[in-house]
């Protein structure tokens, strides 16, 4: 729908008082011009759509929804509805001013969910209706608003069919409070704004409240940047939410590889090029995986970057092994240089991360490993998409884990190790998947076969429903890689010529970047304000871009000084500050932001390309 103002909705429960709140606001803000819009309001300027949306505004809101005619019969009426209402009503009101509305259809989608509707269905079923510019949710307890709403309770309410057919007060309660999870689940997931309504709280001041975030929106809508829509990932479109409806169905846990976790893994090893994949319950526990495989434990000594995210070391701690850290080089990867310096007689492996997503120079890493006789690990969890001089990452050394949390390909949460060798893959079973799998996968002839029922203490299966997700993301790895590869040269064109931050990014002769996050470089020397307060006018705005906080140096982490598990929490740790000059220099001027990647991001990658094109303007020395 196009128009000039914004179109905000007011959503909540019955009886959450959307409809009083919304006239209050509207009153509040008439000198910003803003209307509101009955949700029930039939056309003013089409006579024959005025006298058929009379009709069924009638069945709509003075009767409901009887259960004398199917669900889909009544569902297909009100999107009827709301599409003609969003063209007849709601479009000429928002040439004039913006305009409020006490409801759209969202809180239909509880009711259908209620009367077990996918969400897909829903979304397919509400596709043509006009989507709101912005919506806030108020959330009121169900308890509040019985009083309100049980005079005007009606057997007809479709959510009220099937589950909770017993109307009364216990059915309103479960009725509104599923409708209030959906709603609060679709605000997470389109960015959309919630205002909790305490009980006590007198109305007046729920008005003022909601008007000073209505009055939000319209200054980011006045100031030339319309709302960008919040990163989310993945991209929940109708293949994910089928694959995880069809693995409902399925099966919701397996014991084995014989199901999705099997198809999954698979699916895996190809996308990789590696031999054998195993999924694991996180990135960390893919990582936990691999120490033991890999045999390291106490004694031992691992070279790892001290810059990385800290669960890339933090298992091989757990395990206690010794860990010694290498600073980084300019991609803020481990510097292949540091490595013969930092080798004892102890030293059993090196660990690398590809920070961000730029691949590390696993040339040199791997001459360095091969000459001082180490073990090659990498955490590829921020590159699932890089490769070094023609070669995918994950495949250079002895195993490589991929977390599989909000990471490029995701399974939700998970992780995945792959590797070469039969014993580290079946060793790497009986850490995480005893008892039917080990038994499954686990020759006879081996001298851990065993531990086949007992695995070796634990259990660190991904969940089957991750799996799945994981196997409709590895389906569409090729859009991903594509789209996000196309947002990632949009930055590197916008960013020529321009002084004050630059793309960091691998040589593309020597590789291809894994499209984890698109890293930018500050340069201060050719700004007049620190990268902090440059961020700041950044998000200011309504970009996300930031500076990585919780991925710093990880060296000085009490954790990695422990001597061993059981050592009091009160033993100081004397361990000086680590210098990591190369580190800390990638770091002080380091700065991320989404890289997208699904139908429908343009506007959001636009906005960001114009903000930092204009706030780099206006810092430029
Ligand atoms: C995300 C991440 C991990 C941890 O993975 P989880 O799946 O969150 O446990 C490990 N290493 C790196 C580099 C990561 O980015």
């Amino acid at each position: 729908m196009k128009h000039e103002y914004p179109f905000i909705v007011i959503e909540g429960g019955d009886g959450a008082g959307k409809t009083t709140l919304a006239r209050a606001v509207a009153a509040a803000l008439k000198d910003r011009g803003v209307t509101y819009v009955d949700r029930r309001q039939v056309s003013t300027t089409a006579p024959y759509a005025t006298r058929l949306m009379e009709h069924l505004s009638q069945m709509l809101w003075h009767c409901g929804d009887s259960p004398d005619l199917p669900d889909t019969f009544w569902a297909h009426l009100q999107a009827a509805w709301f599409i003609a209402h969003g063209e007849h009503v709601v479009s000429p009101a928002a040439q004039s001013g913006p305009v409020i509305v006490d409801g759209w259809y969202y809180k239909l989608t509880s009711k259908l969910l209620g009367q077990g509707w996918s969400s897909t269905e829903i979304d397919q079923h509400f596709s043509r209706v006009p989507e709101p510019d912005h919506v806030i949710v108020l959330r009121v307890d169900p308890e509040q608003s019985w009083d309100r709403a049980s005079n005007r309770l009606r057997p007809s309410e479709l959510g009220m069919h099937g589950e909770f057919a017993e109307l009364g007060k216990v059915s309103f309660l479960a009725y509104q409070q599923a409708g209030l999870d959906a709603l609060t689940i679709m605000a997470g997931q389109r960015g959309w704004t919630i205002l909790d309504v305490p009980g006590d709280e007198r109305s007046e001041d729920t008005a003022r409240r909601l008007a000073a975030e209505v009055e939000k929106l319209l200054d980011q809508s006045d100031s030339g940047h319309p709302q960008v829509p919040a990163y989310s990932w993945p991209h929940v479109d109708a293949s994910l939410r089928t694959a995880v409806d069809r693995q409902v169905r399925r099966s919701l846990s397996d014991r084995d590889a014989r199901g999705v976790t099997g198809e999954f893994e698979t699916a895996f090893t190809q996308f990789v090029g590696a031999p054998w994949a195993v999924s694991f319950s996180s990135g960390t526990a893919a990582l936990h995986a691999m120490c033991v495989a890999a045999g390291l434990g106490p004694g031992d000594e691992v070279i790892a970057p001290a810059y990385t995210f800290f669960a890339t070391a933090s298992p091989f701690a757990y395990e206690g092994v010794n860990l010694v850290f290498a600073d980084a080089d300019a991609l803020g990867n481990l510097d292949p240089a540091s490595l013969p310096g930092l080798v004892t007689p102890r030293t059993k492996a090196v660990i690398v991360t590809h920070m961000w997503g730029n691949p590390c120079d696993m040339t040199a890493v791997a001459a360095q490993c091969a000459k001082l006789g180490l073990m090659l690990l990498e955490d590829c969890s921020h590159a699932h998409f890089a490769s070094w001089r023609g070669q995918r990452v994950g495949t250079f050394g002895d195993m490589a884990a991929f977390s599989t949390n909000q990471k490029a390909v995701t399974t939700g949460t998970g992780g995945v190790l792959v590797g070469r060798t039969d014993r580290h893959r079946e060793l790497a079973l009986l850490h995480g998947h005893y008892n039917k799998r080990c038994f499954q996968e686990i020759p006879g002839s081996r001298p851990y076969a065993p531990y086949a029922l007992t695995g070796m203490g634990l259990s660190s299966r991904i969940s089957t429903i991750g799996a799945a997700i994981g196997l409709d993301q590895l389906g569409k790895a090729d859009r991903i890689e594509t789209r996000r590869r196309a947002v990632m040269d949009a930055y590197t064109h916008a960013l020529a010529g321009n002084p004050v931050v630059s793309p960091v990014i691998v040589d593309p002769d020597l590789g291809r970047h894994g499209l984890y996050v698109m890293g930018l470089r500050f340069h201060p020397e050719a700004a007049t304000v620190t990268v902090g307060d440059f961020v700041d006018r950044l998000t200011a705005a309504g970009t996300d871009f930031d500076l990585p906080g919780s991925t710093t140096v990880i060296a000085d982490e009490p954790l990695f000084h422990r001597t061993s598990r059981d050592e009091g929490w009160d033993t100081p740790h004397t361990t000086g500050p680590g210098v990591f000059p190369g580190a800390q220099a990638f770091i002080d001027n380091f700065i991320k932001t989404p890289l997208w990647g699904y139908p429908g991001d343009e506007t959001a990658v636009e906005e960001h390309l114009a903000t930092l094109r204009d706030v780099s303007l206006q810092v430029s020395r």
